[in-house]
């Protein structure tokens, strides 16, 4: 049972992604600038348009992957499972349908799958980047995918 998980380390330095949809695009450039001297201690990326507005407001440096309706939210998906991203900040529009629903949906789950931690609110974001893991390593579990691939191959 045991190897059916392996440790993934979050390092002291995290690898933040940071993304917002429209509405939403104000408030967290407001909560960068205001957790700014956290933030700059740390790897930044975000979709597009999210990254570039945080960039040109707050100075903080910050690499933009494409913009999410582009998929960017795939993008910073895939740099999660390949372990580059362990840390996500996602203030989501709960009152406006999005063209990229499936990528939101798709990110969320992955982030579930590798448990990153996800804030998709203001108040989660500020409890997450308050934790006492935000200066320390971090060790936690994720599934096995080599024994999961090799079970999956022999029983299917
Ligand atoms: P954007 O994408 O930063 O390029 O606007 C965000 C999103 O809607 O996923």
């Amino acid at each position: 049972m045991k190897e059916d998980y392996i440790t993934f380390t979050i390092a002291e330095k995290k690898n933040i992604a940071l993304i917002a949809h429209d509405n939403e695009k104000p408030k967290l450039i407001e909560w960068c600038a205001e957790n700014y001297d956290i933030l700059k201690e740390h790897n930044l990326c975000g979709t597009g348009t999210t990254a570039r507005m945080i960039a040109d407001k707050t100075g903080l440096y910050i690499k933009a992957y494409n913009s999410g309706p582009l998929g960017g939210d795939q993008q910073i998906g895939a740099k999660i499972v390949e372990g580059v991203i362990d840390f996500v900040v996602f203030f989501s529009d709960p009152l406006t349908a999005q063209p990229h629903d499936p990528d939101v949906k798709a990110l969320m789950r992955i982030s579930q799958v590798y448990d990153i931690p996800m804030a998709i609110n203001k108040a989660t974001a500020d409890f997450m980047i308050q934790s006492k893991f935000m200066n320390k390593k971090y060790d936690h579990q994720v599934i096995n995918f080599h024994k999961n691939v090799s079970d999956r191959a022999k029983s299917l």
